[in-house]
């Protein structure tokens, strides 16, 4: 580590500096203009999983269609998930609406205003409360996300495994350290807005940067080396075989309703095979699929594609299955027939809609 900085004025002086650059380079974003906790929780929840950028327009959709936690937890689960539609990670948008009910429900609609109390919220982490807690109510706990772990790691040299079961414990202790308890939301808005602007993780801008006098990586040329990430998780591929069964201009789709990505949106009947097939003789055992092939035709085969999760890489194939008029047709169950507009209307994977953006939306 850089001793100066270890030392109690040193440490001041990082939170002073830290706070000077916030308040001449931060980017004016809504949420920043609020201490709403259920509007700072609603932008912190899209920024875990999408840059700034791209979780702007989700935040304004949001806002404008639930402009309250009353409004969120009186909406129904479906359409907090068709507006979620893109983001991913959709547990965390039932978690909140799921949170937001009970709020309303058993806490009379008032939130939490401690971060002991938000911790034991469904789907509130450690981060989150303490960025609620800080920003919403200025109580003085030390908000860690990636950004912060960067930029501590490289300032002050420290070599543990961000991904170890330690690592939040010390980077949150020495966070804690940094904080002027009297400023506690604007320090924390200036770490993370430091990592995510300044701090980089691929091209820190160190040349400009106002602790290149004391940052241990600057001097030791380890920016790439820190922080220390350990192994990324295995990543597990999965072949899926999707049937798009269309009958009189209407799709058959149905709920995901069990514990896999997913759950709670809508995709096509699914049959997930060991490896990759293009002969559908191979999945004919599936008793559903074999009555449906007695009575329609296969009219398009497409993919596969290939889409990305964090721990899982899928490879989609499509068939679509055209049926006569004429006949019945059994679905299983979680299954019905929809029309455009209420496919459209349906939560859905990114994956499902690039499919019927392609070849059923006109
Ligand atoms: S000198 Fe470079 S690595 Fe160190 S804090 Fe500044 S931007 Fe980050």
């Amino acid at each position: 580590m850089i001793s100066p900085i270890n030392e109690p004025a040193g440490l001041l002086d990082f939170s002073s500096k830290l706070i000077r650059w916030y308040h001449r380079h931060h980017r004016d974003l809504p949420w920043r203009h609020t201490n709403d906790p259920y509007r700072i929780w609603l932008s912190e929840v899209i920024l875990q999983q999408t840059r700034v950028a791209q979780g702007m327009p989700y935040y304004l959709r949001f806002v404008e269609q639930y402009p309250t936690l009353r409004d969120l937890a009186a909406a129904d689960e479906k359409e907090v998930l068709r507006l979620w539609q893109g983001l991913g990670y959709y547990s965390r948008a039932r978690n909140m609406h799921q949170t937001a009910r009970l709020i309303v429900q058993e806490l009379g609609g008032n939130f939490p205003a401690s971060y002991a109390e938000l911790i034991k919220l469904k789907g509130i982490g450690a981060y989150t409360a303490a960025a609620i807690a800080s920003f919403a109510y200025n109580e003085p706990v030390a908000a860690v996300d990636g950004n912060v772990y960067r930029v501590l790691a490289r300032i002050f040299g420290i070599k543990t495994d961000i991904t170890s079961s330690g690592a939040r414990k010390e980077f949150t202790a020495l966070a804690q350290q940094l904080l002027p308890p009297d400023d506690a939301a604007t320090f924390n808005q200036a770490t993370i807005e430091f990592g995510a602007i300044q701090c980089q993780p691929v091209a820190p801008d160190c040349l400009l940067c106002p602790f290149n006098d004391v940052c241990y990586a600057f001097a030791h040329g380890a920016q790439a080396q820190l922080p220390v990430k350990g192994k990324k998780n295995k990543v597990r591929d999965r072949y899926l075989n999707y049937f798009v069964v269309e009958k009189e201009g209407r799709l058959a789709l149905r709920e995901r309703t069990t514990k896999d990505v997913w759950q709670g949106m809508y995709d096509f009947y699914l049959i997930e095979a060991a490896e990759e097939t293009t002969d559908l003789n191979e999945l004919e055992s599936d008793h559903v699929l074999a009555h449906w092939l007695e009575m329609g035709e296969v009219v398009r085969t497409a993919g596969p594609y290939v889409h990305l999760l964090t721990h899982q890489r899928l490879y989609a194939r499509f068939w679509h299955l055209r049926m006569p008029p004429e006949r019945s047709l059994l679905l299983p169950d979680n299954m019905a027939f929809y029309n455009q507009e209420e496919v459209e209307e349906l939560p859905k994977p990114v994956l499902i809609n690039s499919y019927l953006i392609q070849y059923f939306f006109s």
